[in-house]
């Protein structure tokens, strides 16, 4: 039996027009709007069609689902970003399967991903700290009063790239309100952080107009471009 295949190259000529569409509207360069596709719950065989319709920037959850992706696919140049929960016993995986990790909110978790990618020899994990920005009880991440004194604690630490800032808003917020504060609390610490800090990772299917209106540099997009997911 066949299973429905979405068409990803349609799927993702769409979600590309709407970054277009949000970046003219606010004024913006599209091409400064890294598309990175969420992949979570979807076969090696999708990833591949999106990588031949012109994705190279995926976004995983699960580790033990993607470190078997990431070895099946290991034949394209893809750049692999860690966007879900860290539990402190994947850190080392994590450190040396992935190139970036947006879900850093503790400094132990940051300290153990140092550990094991200075310990690997790689090239610097480049990293964002998460901001609970809606205070939602079901979300991971830093508050805001404690990103600043955070950012400043982890900027030094070997083998990781402070790179900025990502959010995931609560469902019955106000997203345009919400990814404005992160924003400013993104601008407000770049004198500090310096030019590495260039990276505002929000937005999603449904909310990746506003994110990019207000300044995201990556917005992270599974549902439009793979289709519903069976499983959260
Ligand atoms: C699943 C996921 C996304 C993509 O969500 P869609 O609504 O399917 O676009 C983005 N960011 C994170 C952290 C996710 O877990």
């Amino acid at each position: 039996m066949q299973s429905f295949q979405p068409d990803i190259a349609t799927n993702l000529h769409a979600v590309r027009e709407r970054i277009r569409v949000a970046a003219a509207a606010a004024g913006r360069d599209p091409a400064r709007v890294t598309l990175i596709a969420a992949s979570k719950t979807k076969p090696a065989g999708l990833v591949r069609a999106a990588h031949a319709a012109g994705a190279t920037d995926f976004g995983e959850n699960y580790l033990q689902e993607a470190l078997p992706k990431i070895a099946e696919l290991a034949d394209l140049a893809l750049t692999w970003h860690f966007i879900g929960r860290i539990q402190s016993n994947k850190t080392a995986d994590i450190a040396r399967h992935f190139d970036w990790v947006h879900t850093v909110d503790r400094e132990g978790i940051a300290a153990r991903l140092s550990h094991a990618r200075s310990a690997a020899g790689n090239t610097p994990l480049q990293v964002c700290l998460q901001v609970n920005v809606d205070a939602d009880p079901d979300k991971a991440g830093l508050a805001p009063h404690a990103v600043a004194d955070t950012a400043q604690r982890l900027a030094d630490l070997p083998g990781l790239q402070l790179r900025g800032l990502m959010t995931i808003l609560a469902l019955d917020g106000n997203p345009a309100a919400s990814f404005e504060s992160v924003a400013e609390l993104f601008a407000g610490l770049k004198p500090a952080m310096g030019g590495s800090w260039d990276t505002l990772s929000m937005g999603m299917t449904q909310d990746m107009a506003a994110a990019i209106h207000a300044g995201a540099t990556h917005v992270r997009v599974g549902t439009a471009i793979f289709g519903a997911r069976e499983r959260p």
